[in-house]
């Protein structure tokens, strides 16, 4: 019986895996999880596997797979994994090795003081500090990727996101 390439990597006890992440989408979600791994979480990551999903219904895509023993369910964790993962990325939720939850994380409406930053040199949000202005995005478009500043209208697109993940480095 073949192996599914899947089946490759050791089944967890406990935790999240997350599946479904295309190749150009791998290092960006590697850098949203690198908190928790600085923390001592143990993850098993694997790169270029085939995928039907991700592929184009002839060929298959390539993803990679996390599987993260510990069940992280932080609300900026699942939010910056929407806006960097892809919308094929699935989180499966385990317990006592089975899978008791499985969604695609969906993008947020509304990004407050996430990973996000306006362009804008004059908005309020970047230009005067001492104010404290905190940062507020609007979703304005799902496909392709739009959010715009709810204080200067300036918009963001996924470019620019990834831009600000890889700047912060996490
Ligand atoms: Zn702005």
């Amino acid at each position: 019986m073949n192996e599914k390439p899947w089946e490759k990597m050791p089944k967890i006890e406990g935790g999240v895996v997350i599946d479904h992440v295309p190749i150009n989408r791998g290092p960006l979600v590697y850098l949203v999880l690198l908190p928790w791994l600085k923390e001592g979480v143990t993850a098993n990551i694997r790169t270029n596997i085939p995928s039907k999903k991700i592929g184009n219904g002839e060929n298959y895509g390539k993803k990679w797979v996390f599987k993260i023993e510990k069940l992280i369910d932080d609300e900026k964790f699942i939010e910056n994994l929407a806006l960097v993962g892809g919308k094929e990325l699935t989180l499966n939720y385990i317990e006592n090795y089975e899978v008791v939850k499985k969604y695609h994380p969906e993008l947020p409406k509304v990004v407050k003081e996430g990973i996000l930053r306006c362009n804008n040199p004059y908005c309020v949000t970047t230009q005067d500090h001492h104010a404290g202005q905190r940062s507020e995005f609007i979703l304005e478009n799902e496909d392709p990727l739009i959010y715009k500043c709810k204080f200067c209208g300036e918009e963001i697109d996924q470019e620019k996101i990834d831009e600000l993940v890889l700047e912060k480095g996490f």
